[in-house]
């Protein structure tokens, strides 16, 4: 990251806190439940009449492959090492990681960083790309807003200037060459599960339930997973750090977005590489960071410094 992007994420960091927008209802609670879970009740209510004919371990085990890489290159990669500049890493993880990211089917990834630059300079004010706090507090207001926060946003045709918020990738040439792969990647990510689910199972049938579950569910899965910090970890959860924005930590999303759910703690603290800066807060991104600093592929690492969590800690919370 460039030391300009860098100083502005900090200074932005620093300014005051604006008011908040009150407290959600009993109601508003609801719906943002009901929204996020009743369709992942769906798929799971899919799996048992599947099993054995249309599912079986072999679509699991690359399920839990093709998702666990997609979902570190878009955590350690997309996030806390190209968007806030974690750590320093050689030019061989760097590529690697860009890749990875890129076959989430989240977009390009100079898109990506510049969106969610453009939401730390913002984070829940105007100009925010994704907040859910744009439209009012009331129950309809704040249904409207997690739509927008979790994917309504995207469907806008407003466009973040990548020249403010990631000329550090603009110019570089390996970044250039990811960033114009996408289309490629975008096709890989989804026939490489077929590929390997047909050779593994020698058939036709092997190659379709892995491109099905391995392919198209698991990145809805990913998809999903993403989009509900940038929608339910603006609004449930708790806050233990001042950050001056709706950002909070939400426990049950913690394994499966890699850490990422500690989302106050990522505000408060936007270049830290440990999301999960508390014991007991499972941060599968940030132990693989460590990894990689141990491999010398990861340097100048920026863990968290308790005198900073200190800083930042909310007086009135254990
Ligand atoms: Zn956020
Ligand atoms: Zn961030």
């Amino acid at each position: 990251m460039s030391t300009q992007v860098e100083s502005n994420v900090r200074r932005v960091d620093a300014a005051p806190q604006p008011m908040l927008a009150g407290e959600k209802s009993p109601a508003e609670m609801f719906l943002v439940k009901l929204f996020a879970v009743i369709p992942a009740l769906a798929l799971a209510a899919a799996v048992p009449p599947a099993w054995g004919w249309g599912l079986g371990w072999v679509d699991v085990g690359l399920v839990a492959f093709f998702y666990s890489l997609t979902c570190l290159g878009v955590t350690i990669g997309f996030h806390r090492y190209f968007t806030h500049g974690a750590f320093k890493a050689t030019r061989a993880l760097r590529i690697t990681l860009a890749v990875l990211g890129s076959t989430a089917m989240q977009g390009p990834i100079i898109g990506w960083v510049a969106d969610h630059r453009r939401h730390h300079a913002y984070a829940d004010r105007e100009g925010d790309p994704h907040s859910p706090w744009l439209f009012g507090t009331s129950a309809r207001a704040l249904a409207k807003g997690f739509w927008h926060a979790h994917m309504g946003w995207m469907f806008r045709r407003e466009l973040t200037n990548a020249a403010r918020f990631a000329p550090d990738l603009l110019t570089d040439p390996d970044i250039q060459r990811v960033n114009r792969w996408f289309p490629a990647l975008t096709a890989g990510t989804l026939l490489a599960p077929a590929l390997a689910g047909g050779l593994i199972t020698w058939s036709w049938w092997g190659a379709l339930t892995a491109f099905f579950w391995a392919g198209l569910v698991r990145v809805a899965l990913l998809h999903h997973v993403t989009w509900s910090v940038n929608s339910i970890c603006h609004m449930i959860g708790d806050r233990p750090f001042t950050a001056r924005d709706k950002s909070a930590n939400f426990r049950p999303p913690a394994i499966l977005s890699m850490g990422e759910s500690w989302h106050n703690s990522h505000h408060a603290d936007p270049t830290c590489a440990r999301h999960g800066v508390r014991r007991g807060q499972i941060d599968i991104s940030a132990r693989l960071i460590r990894v990689f600093e141990k491999l010398g592929w990861a340097t100048n690492v920026r863990w968290p410094r308790p005198e900073r969590l200190a800083r930042n800690l909310r007086s009135t919370t254990s």
